[in-house]
């Protein structure tokens, strides 16, 4: 039998860890914030994998990545290790839970029949709302909502479609697919509220719109009630004790590149791809609606948190994909426009292009690559809390307001471009057609004048 030494060195490491009866649980987690070299990402990935350093924002700079992260005192020893100096922030992070969760537990939720923002839903919350929007179709909208799917423990995938007569092109949002990402959830539900309150006149209702608010309940509750840190979906199969983290990452779980930048399957880790592409419900359910919609969906974008980035494809590789100069002048103006929020100064948004740390697996890349969707982003937003992903009041207030003004920003300028696009195509197309008519008419023209030639001379 081959042995990988790589791999069983990791293995052993992994037994160790675990055998000492580490938990992420209850483990003294320190938020930190590093710069490391690029050439060192594989530590960073590394390092992410086997839960040392749980990676919360990354942003990419001329020669390394900074990040914030929590990380246990094998996170730190390893940093040291490796000679990178890093500053904790002196924040222990669970205790940063419990604080940003306290600020916010007591505000109501919803009233009379409208999402306050003024804290996180609960996901029977969501649901409970979600069962109401149908009723607010009119004469130009009309609203549906449809189970794509079921996750692991068999809750339904709800998709909100809010569709326009006369419209034909998709925009299509998810959210959520990182159940401890709740900003991305209540931006979700943001942009279904000003969708279905959205006047006649509003370009909105130019193109239809396709979202899902959650596409991993199962972890988002989770995060709610047991284990804040919750990335992944319950997918608890070949996850005994003493693993502290269960679930599949989904957003490594998709099947384009899935698992070509060799990470291992570590069913214990943060960053679990699964045992094979599609592996989970949720991924296939979110691959499957995308597919069946790819032909008429001008925009997708995946909603995570937290950062203030715009990144394109591809997640998968350092190289960015070939249209990257369109997809990064629509992202621009977006990320422009945010930056004039007042919810900013502290987090200014930007546009990656491609990832120096290689994630694959990820919808962003399945969408553009397997489906050819053109406009294709990652949009990490803006979050809050101490601890990162917990948003108190006002933050969650600026971050949908802001984040619904870049969207829609984007949202017109690729339907615009699109369909300036198109008419440019057609009018080519036209052109192309009318100039190879007149050389035909001249050809047999020619044709008939060489043969009135032939036939005068014989005669
Ligand atoms: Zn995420």
């Amino acid at each position: 039998m081959d042995i990988n030494p790589f791999e069983f060195l990791h293995f052993i490491i992994f037994f160790l860890d675990n055998c000492l009866c580490r938990n992420f649980f209850t483990d003294p987690l320190q938020k930190i914030k590093a710069e490391i070299p690029k050439t060192q990402w594989k530590f960073l990935q590394y390092e992410f994998s086997t839960n040392h350093l749980d990676i919360h924002r990354f942003r990419y700079q001329a020669q390394s990545i900074v990040i914030e992260a929590g990380a246990s005192v094998l996170g730190e020893e390893a940093l040291e290790n490796a000679n990178i100096p890093f500053s904790i922030t002196e924040i222990d992070l669970h205790e940063a839970v419990k604080n940003d969760l306290n600020q916010t537990i007591n505000n109501p939720g919803i009233v009379n029949g409208s999402i306050t923002f003024q804290r996180t839903l609960r996901y029977d919350e969501i649901l409970n709302f979600l069962k109401e929007v149908p009723k607010r179709s009119t004469s130009y909208r009309y609203i549906s909502v449809e189970a794509i799917g079921k996750s692991f423990e068999n809750r339904d995938i709800q998709m909100v479609k809010i569709q326009h007569p006369a419209a034909k092109s998709i925009m299509f949002f998810d959210a959520g697919i990182h159940g401890r990402e709740w900003i991305s959830v209540m931006t979700a539900l943001y942009l279904i509220v000003r969708l279905i309150e959205a006047d006649r006149n509003d370009d909105i209702n130019d193109v239809n719109w396709y979202i899902i608010p959650c596409v991993n309940p199962d972890g988002f509750i989770y995060s709610h009630e047991q284990f804040p840190f919750q990335r992944g979906n319950r997918n608890v199969t070949d996850c005994p004790p003493p693993c502290s983290v269960c679930g599949v990452d989904l957003n490594r779980n998709f099947g384009y590149k899935w698992g070509v930048d060799g990470l291992t399957s570590n069913n214990c880790s943060l960053t679990n791809p699964g045992s094979h592409a599609f592996s989970e419900p949720e991924s296939k359910a979110l691959a499957n609606t995308l597919e069946k919609y790819a032909k008429d969906i001008q925009l997708y974008i995946s909603m995570h948190s937290y950062g203030c980035d715009f990144l394109l494809p591809w997640t998968y590789e350092e190289k960015p994909c070939d249209d990257a100069d369109d997809l990064n002048k629509a992202a621009d103006r977006s990320a422009a426009l945010m930056n004039s929020f007042k919810a900013s100064p502290q987090c200014r948004f930007d546009v990656q292009t491609a990832g120096i740390m290689p994630n694959a697996g990820s919808s962003e890349d399945y969408a553009k690559g397997a489906l050819n969707i053109k406009y294709v982003y990652t949009l990490e937003l803006q979050s809050g809390g101490q601890s990162g992903f917990y948003p108190l009041e006002r933050e969650i207030q600026d971050s949908v307001l802001q984040s619904y003004a870049g969207i829609k920003d984007i949202t017109h300028y690729i339907h615009t471009e699109t369909g300036r696009n198109q008419e440019m195509g057609r009018r080519m197309l036209e052109q192309s057609r009318r100039k190879s008519g007149c050389r035909e008419i001249y050809s047999v023209n020619l044709s008939l004048y060489i043969l009135f030639c032939f036939i005068s001379a014989l005669s």
